[in-house]
């Protein structure tokens, strides 16, 4: 399978393998590729407070928010529990800054209310944006997007974080 069946997103496994296809091609026709890769900030307090489910309805609607905002030839992938990644082959660096502070903002305007709140909940996810350099291999390129996130969540989270070269 290459769907995650919570989010019906693509899973993990369809994002390496997507991913590796996106870089052959970006080394062959020396084509820009970007990618993000998002978590949801504190995620395990909402948990705690509202439940496991209500956090699965959470990571639902993030996918359903992600979608639109994508172009065609753009790919959103369920990556682990509450990540997600997003490839972005024909896009260069400042290009994927701006698809994530879109997505950033989408998210954070989204309303959840699970039950046993009162009022309605926000939820806020921190970003990692980085850009393929020709001819590295595809754990360099995932652990730069990586470490970019890391720099968003120490930075008090909310946020974008680019790493370029
Ligand atoms: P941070 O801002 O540092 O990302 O804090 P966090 O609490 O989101 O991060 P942490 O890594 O401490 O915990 C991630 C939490 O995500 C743990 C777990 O409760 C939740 N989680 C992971 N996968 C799922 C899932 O499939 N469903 C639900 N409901 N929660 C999940
Ligand atoms: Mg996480
Ligand atoms: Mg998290």
């Amino acid at each position: 399978s290459i769907t995650d069946g919570l989010t019906k997103l693509y899973n993990s496994r369809h994002f390496y393998n997507q991913l590796r296809g996106e870089i052959d091609r970006s080394n062959r026709y020396d084509h820009p590729l970007s990618l993000l890769i998002l978590d949801i900030d504190h995620f395990k307090v909402f948990n705690d407070s509202f439940g496991h489910l209500e956090g699965d309805k959470v990571l639902i609607r993030i996918g359903q928010v992600i979608k639109p905002l994508l172009r065609k030839m753009d790919s959103a992938y369920r990556y682990g529990g509450e990540e997600f990644t997003v490839i972005l082959p024909e896009t260069d660096g400042k290009e994927a800054q701006t698809v994530a502070q879109r997505i950033r903002k989408a998210v954070k305007k989204e309303k959840f209310t699970p039950k046993g709140s009162s009022t309605p909940e926000s939820i806020t996810i921190s970003l990692g944006v980085t850009a393929y350099n020709p001819k590295e291999d595809i754990s360099a390129f995932i652990q730069r997007a990586d470490k970019a996130l890391y720099g968003s969540k120490e930075d008090g989270r909310d946020q974008v974080s680019a790493i370029f070269i």
